[in-house]
């Protein structure tokens, strides 16, 4: 049974010009980790406000372990919450922050003590446990709020960016943490995040969102591998994934004077233009030239520090390469690339949408 399924969901707020979220329908499975990401504006707060009760949906309904929760508010939806506000107490030490949520609940205090102390364990925190919030560091009471959502043994998680209010490197430690602690708990958790970097470290699937739907739901490689469309494509992945025009051609492909063999499946685009997707690590570059290979000239070279990353003049087009660190690379110098076919996406110029040989991929833009 899903834990939590969503049907038609539609928002509108007072005074909005466009729905906030435009018809969402997903189920997050029993113990899975979904994330929903997207730019800012793309609804993906509002479909977890109205997951977690906060909000009401103009049409549509969410059901939670299998009931049909759509108008009962967020306390009895059995859910716990994690803010980018972390929202805890200031004038409670952690102790009483962590276990606020069963005390409220009446649950005696021996079982508190013993969820709290297991609780403050996992998140790293036994030694801050008589601390009060501002004794500590914006990492450590990001973790009070997570230990706090987690030590009422909720059915379902939801988080709304907890990482956000961390600089880089802390955002980077945690990430890894809660990827863990979630795990371990295995707990079902829905959480937004406008980072594509944290969407794919943290899901065991995503969501990605664009002007409040759901543009592609998948296993974070597949997403990033087989973008149903461009936006996927170029929001997933720093570099973005390069988008070239390219001519079919009785079976070859022309991008300016370099050719290229054209998959079967684009023998109904014979005649017109398509637009190819591939990734800058896809992208293999040597210095001499080689049978199959195409030339381009580098303009920048910017190392990585693992790796080079090129920015490159394909006739009229612009593209990212990945190299290795110790690649020769100089601006205004040539150089010769090669992708394998299998690694190359193809998408419909007018649409945006994939145009594979398994018409299975494509969804909506
Ligand atoms: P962000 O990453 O910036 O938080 P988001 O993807 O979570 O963005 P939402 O906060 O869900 O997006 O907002 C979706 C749309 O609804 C936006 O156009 C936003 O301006 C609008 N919106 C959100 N909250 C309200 C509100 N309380 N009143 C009116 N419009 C709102």
């Amino acid at each position: 049974m899903s834990a939590v399924v969503v049907r038609n969901l539609v928002k509108t707020y007072a005074g909005g010009d466009r729905r906030a979220t435009d018809d969402v329908s997903l189920e997050v499975a029993d113990g899975e980790f979904l994330v929903l990401v997207g730019p800012s504006g793309c609804g993906k707060t509002t479909l977890l406000r109205m997951v977690a009760g906060l909000e009401s949906p103009d049409s549509g309904t969410v059901s939670i372990a299998g009931k049909d929760v759509t108008d009962l508010p967020a306390r009895q939806r059995g859910l716990s919450m994690v803010f980018q506000s972390y929202a805890i107490f200031p004038h409670m030490k952690v102790r009483q922050n962590i276990g606020f949520g069963l005390t409220m609940r009446k649950v005696p205090k021996d079982e508190v003590d013993r969820r709290v102390k297991q609780a403050a364990e996992l998140l790293h925190l036994e030694e801050y446990l008589d601390r009060y919030p501002a004794q500590l560091s914006g990492g450590q009471r990001q973790r009070v709020a997570v230990a706090r959502a987690i030590v009422v043994d909720a059915a379902v998680l939801l988080m709304d960016e907890p990482l956000s209010n961390l600089d880089a490197l802390l955002r980077l430690q945690f990430r890894a943490e809660l990827k863990r602690i979630v795990s371990q708990l295995g707990t079902t958790t829905l959480y937004v995040t406008h980072d594509q970097a944290e969407a794919m470290s943290l899901g065991d699937r995503v969501a990605v969102m664009r002007e409040g739907k759901v543009t592609q739901l998948g296993a974070p490689l597949e997403v990033y591998d087989r973008p149903a469309n461009q936006f996927v494509g170029g929001f997933l992945g720093s570099p973005p994934m390069n988008f070239l025009t390219a001519r079919v051609t009785r079976g070859t492909l022309a991008i300016g004077d370099a050719t290229l063999p054209a998959p079967d499946h684009l023998s109904t685009w014979d005649g017109r233009e398509v637009v190819m997707g591939v990734r800058a690590e896809n992208i293999q570059v040597a210095t001499d030239p080689a049978e199959g290979w195409v030339p381009a000239r580098v303009e920048v070279v910017e190392p990585t520090g693992a790796a080079l990353l090129l920015t490159v003049r394909l006739a009229d087009e612009q593209l990212k390469v990945q190299a290795p660190a110790t690649f020769p690379a100089r601006p205004d110098t040539g150089v010769h690339l090669r992708a394998a076919p299998d690694a190359l996406r193809f998408y419909d110029p007018s649409t945006g949408l994939a145009l594979t040989s398994d018409r299975s991929h494509d969804q909506g833009p």
